[in-house]
């Protein structure tokens, strides 16, 4: 008797394995797809060895995957003449799920449930909330994990997998669970060892509840649905289901939009439709076919999914690599899809794909023509393209950076501006169009929000003068538009930087109050005043000047070099410098307040609320421009403002 080795599943294995067997009840048919889709993982790695020209163990047995079902059994087979396991490789592959990924499902699985009004309080997988988890996202995060081996004990009551590597000559190995604490590994003997020469079957023993997946018409939709376009063909007893050979190759007049729709779900197990298709079949420079989607829902490759993204390199219809990022640049990474090309040998190796000269070749064709779909959407069709640009501008306006295109890009560039409100988007062009007579500069602002970008006291004279200000709300548009410099010969400026002789030519279209100018004496006090603010503020500030800009505010904090605050801001942070940048304070002498804070000063230079006053005044255009130096004193200040300003309000009414 061969013997029985035992293994334990590691603590975060066992977590996954819980929540699979006992908490998802419905939407189970996608362990199904999670097998057939390792079935095919193994027979493109034999297929890729072969093509290097490997010795591989029965070279002429045909790739191909068998599902059958055993009712009197319970009994579920699923076999692949892939690459297969050895003993080692059992253990390592079905024994451990990579910790992150294990994790991150655990996790994601919780903030889900959360999230569908489920019981929020974290629990250890089983037990009384089994149905609170939506079945939907269950289906999406399995198989993004690498988890999906494991999902067959969503149906399975125990699992045997047989396995033979087609490398190397160890017989086959047997692994068994019941998808509790632990597996065990057997060596198989005598003929049983030696049945077939290479591959792998899954003996899944089903659950009383899970008959369903005995029944051939079943097992045929599910197959159909989720793994239509696996490239090997899957044979259910002896009759052959799917029948899609790979769609990119077709004609596109050939392939109906239901073709595209089920291809995308197979591809990225998105449940949603895609936003748009790009279909290229090119011949020059280089051969390719390339069936490429834009997801119509945001993507995160940002942080942990960083180097997650690219398309599906295919050469003469074998899968060299999943995503392959040397196909796209990163601003496109939000693509999905596949590229497939004769311009490659088979044999080619993953090492050596970068730095190739055919991929560069086919990357430049697919970024020209996404550009083209891209220039046509957004003329054709508005409202799509901006949703495109509303889901994934984030990434494409990176772009920005791409030289070679830098001309296509501003055009694609979408911004919130003063003119739009908070519900649509401009362009650069449809800026122009609406731009003053004689204007020559495109005005923008950088704000955290629209709402911050209303109120910021440097907008006052262009809303006075009927100038449209874009609203950089994203901390890269800023750096897109500094690199970019111009737009038809219409350079980019900051308000910040407006001087006065660049809104001279325009004249107000709304009035303003009209304010009795300061006499010459009081201008003389007025100076005295701003060297008491000096003396007040001390080094917070660079300088303090009578501000030329404002009509509305008090006062205005202004940089006193090239660099504008939201930009000064980012380098901050990139320096990790967190003190308050220095600015200079601009003082209206025309606004309400800073003539009482004149009053003030001519009835007494030394009165103490003054120095209140200029303090708080300082506080709330800090506050404006996003800083927060001194909450605690701040918070004090303010209280015994409000404080003075209340008992002096209840005297004079006499409350
Ligand atoms: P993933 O497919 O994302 O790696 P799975 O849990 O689906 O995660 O599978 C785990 C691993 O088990 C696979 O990476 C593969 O190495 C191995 N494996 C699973 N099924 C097979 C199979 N039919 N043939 C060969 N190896 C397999
Ligand atoms: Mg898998």
């Amino acid at each position: 008797m061969a013997k029985l080795k035992k293994h334990a599943f590691k603590a975060e294995t066992q977590k996954v394995l819980s929540i699979l067997t006992h908490s998802l009840y419905t939407n189970r048919e996608i362990f199904l797809r999670e097998l057939l889709s390792n079935a095919s993982d193994a027979l493109d790695k034999l297929r890729f060895l072969q093509s290097k020209g490997e010795a591989i163990r029965g070279g002429d047995v045909p790739l191909e995957i068998r599902v059958s079902a055993n009712k009197d059994e319970m009994l579920l087979q699923i076999s692949d003449t892939g690459l297969g396991m050895t003993e080692k490789e059992l253990v390592e592959n079905l024994g451990t799920i990579a910790k992150s990924g294990s994790e991150r499902f655990v996790n994601d699985m919780e903030t889900d449930r959360a999230s569908a009004g489920g019981h929020s309080e974290k629990s250890d997988a089983a037990g009384e909330n089994e149905h609170s988890w939506s079945s939907g996202s269950a289906a999406d995060i399995i198989g993004r994990f690498g988890i999906g081996f494991y999902s067959v004990f969503m149906v399975a009551e125990s699992v045997d997998v047989i396995s033979r590597s087609a490398l190397g000559d160890e017989p086959a190995h047997m692994w068994s669970s019941r998808g509790t604490g632990d597996f065990t590994i057997k060596a198989l003997e005598g003929d049983e060892a030696v049945a077939f020469s290479r591959g792998t079957v899954i003996k899944a023993t089903l659950k009383e509840d899970a008959r369903e997946f005995l029944e051939k018409r079943r097992l045929e939709s599910v197959i159909r649905k989720h793994s239509n376009f696996l490239p090997f063909p899957i044979h259910l007893e002896d009759e052959r289901i799917n029948t899609t050979p790979a769609l990119w190759r077709e004609p596109k007049f050939a392939i109906t939009e239901q073709q595209y729709a089920e291809f995308y779900s197979y591809l990225t197990y998105d449940q949603e439709k895609a936003l748009d298709v790009i279909h290229l079949s090119v011949d020059a420079p280089v051969q390719f076919n390339a069936l490429l989607f834009i997801p119509d829902s945001a993507q995160e490759y940002f942080g942990d999914r960083r180097d997650q993204w690219g398309l599906d390199l295919y050469v003469r219809r074998v899968l060299i690599e999943r995503s392959n990022s040397e196909l796209i640049p990163q601003y496109l990474a939000f693509l999905k899809g596949v590229v497939d090309t004769e311009d490659l040998p088979l044999n080619i190796s993953r090492e050596t794909l970068q730095e190739n000269l055919v991929l560069r070749k086919i990357s430049q064709t697919v970024v020209k023509q996404v550009y083209a779909h891209l220039e046509k959407m957004a003329e054709t069709d508005a409202g799509k393209y901006e949703r495109f640009w509303t889901l994934h501008g984030r990434y494409f306006k990176f772009a920005f950076n791409d030289f070679v295109n830098r001309d296509r890009v501003a055009p694609l560039l979408r911004f919130s501006s003063s003119a739009t409100g908070a519900a649509s988007l401009t362009s650069l062009d449809q800026y122009l169009n609406r731009a003053r007579d004689g204007q020559k500069d495109i005005w923008h602002l950088a704000a955290p929000s629209i709402e911050a970008a209303r109120v910021n006291p440097h907008m006052e004279r262009f809303r006075k003068k009927g100038l449209e200000v874009l609203y950089l709300l994203d901390p890269v548009d800023e750096f897109a538009l500094e690199t970019l410099g111009a737009y038809k010969e219409h350079p980019f400026k900051s308000v910040e930087r407006a001087e006065a002789k660049d809104l001279s030519d325009f004249s107000d279209t709304e009035e303003s109050p009209a304010v009795a100018a300061l006499s010459e004496d009081e201008k003389a006090a007025f100076d005295k005043l701003l060297d008491r603010m000096r003396a007040i503020l001390g080094d917070r500030v660079t300088d303090i000047r009578v501000s030329e800009r404002l009509s509305g505010s008090p006062a205005v904090l202004a940089s006193p070099d090239g660099v504008s605050s939201s930009m000064e801001k980012l380098l901050r942070v990139m320096q990790k410098d967190e003190s308050a940048p220095k600015k200079i304070l601009e003082v209206n002498p025309d606004h309400p307040l800073t003539r009482a804070m004149l009053r003030m000063f001519e009835g007494g230079p030394d009165n103490p609320l003054l120095e209140d006053f200029v303090n708080s005044l300082f506080d709330n255009v800090r506050l404006l421009d996003g800083y927060i130096d001194d909450p605690q004193l701040m918070a004090d200040r303010t209280l015994k403002l409000m404080d003075k300003a209340a008992s002096w309000y209840v005297d004079l009414l006499k409350l």
